[in-house]
């Protein structure tokens, strides 16, 4: 069974940190997108299989109307999520967002700080995301993942933890926190070249990283992946089949496709798309090497671990030396080396 992922490239406003793939969007566009979307499901279908789960991502998914997304939603018997940011989050689109197949919400918090969420242009405040979870709650959404990002310019240990305390007193089935990356090309990374920001520390980083890890068990969630966290039985099967190298289609500009074997990108650029969306991706070429190195990065980023029938002899000797021993003859990056687990995958890499 394959996933099959749907990008909505529109934002009503780019983050400070932000470098997808995304722009404005204009009420005419949508319906036109759609289209192109339908094309390139019809002519690309047959790339993959039967499609066991649904993610439509951005961008933001919760700035289109959920009626565009029930024919795609409908396409999956599993878990179908959609992301959505907490502005866009009424009883009216929470109830529409549900009739329209959604199963599964994932909504982006990032902190529930006032001051933090303006510095990185967030357009939602703290209480907006709380209400947005509640109101998602009283829609009848039991599975709703909530994201949270940490060395975010000005946050303190103590401000994080207040976030993290306010997310977990939530009680949401799924958690992902991430740390700040600074990207080509945004806002915040031209701050800090300017000197108006300063990089929160790798030290400062690591207590946050820490607590996080702390906080999330002792609330009951089981750390999966190194930035996802799930109450039993709630971690996402989608994402998961990612790192399991499962067959998927992803649909729209800069979404990418894996059929088993070969992986293809659809450029990303929202005006090409839409001239061509049924021969938008390009092939990707990929050596075997390539393959055994995007296999090894994904499942070494996981609590499952790598197969260790995937390492030749000499391999598997330095493997063991580096990694721990995991259930079904597999082998992990201990819990507390996946901070600094690049380390280890440059001694693996071919
Ligand atoms: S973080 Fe999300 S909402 Fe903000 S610009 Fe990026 S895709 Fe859009």
């Amino acid at each position: 069974m394959a996933g099959l992922y749907v990008h909505i490239p529109f934002c009503r406003a780019k983050c400070a940190y932000c470098d997808f793939y995304s722009g404005p969007l204009r009420a005419f566009e949508a319906r036109g997108y759609f289209d192109a979307i339908a094309r390139e499901l019809a002519a690309r279908r047959g790339e993959v299989g039967q499609f066991a789960t649904v993610y439509v991502g951005g961008g933001t998914p919760s700035s289109v109307e959920p009626s565009f997304l029930a024919p795609y939603l409908a396409l999956a018997p599993g878990e179908r999520t959609v992301e959505v940011n907490p502005e866009d989050v009424t009883p009216a689109y929470a109830e529409a967002l549900l009739a329209a197949g959604a199963n599964r919400v994932s909504m982006g918090v990032q902190s529930l700080v006032d001051s933090e969420l303006q510095a990185v242009g967030r357009r939602h405040s703290a209480d907006a995301a709380r209400r947005a979870f509640a109101t998602l709650r009283a829609a009848g959404f039991d599975n709703i993942s909530l994201d949270l990002i940490y060395g975010l310019p000005g946050q303190s240990r103590e401000s994080w933890r207040r976030s993290l305390d306010g997310v977990l007193e939530l009680a949401p089935e799924h958690l992902s926190a991430y740390s700040l990356t600074y990207e080509e090309g945004t806002l915040l990374t031209a701050r800090v070249r300017s000197g108006k920001l300063e990089e929160a520390s790798d030290e400062l980083v690591e207590q946050m990283y820490c607590d996080l890890c702390a906080a999330a068990s002792a609330a009951g969630f089981v750390h999966y992946e190194i930035s996802n966290f799930a109450l039993p039985g709630r971690e996402a099967v989608h994402n998961s089949a990612y790192w399991d190298m499962t067959p998927y289609l992803g649909l729209g500009p800069g979404a990418h496709s894996f059929d088993g074997s070969v992986r293809r990108a659809n450029p990303a650029n929202l005006k090409e798309y839409l001239t061509h969306p049924e021969t938008a991706a390009e092939v990707e070429h990929e050596t075997a090497d390539n393959r055994f190195n995007d296999l090894l990065i994904t499942a070494l980023r996981t609590a499952r671990g790598i197969d260790a029938s995937v390492f030749t002899p000499d391999e598997l000797r330095l493997a063991r030396t580096l990694l721990e021993p995991a259930p079904e003859g597999r082998l992990r990056i201990a819990e507390a080396d996946w901070l600094t687990s690049n380390s280890i995958l440059l001694e693996l890499i071919r």
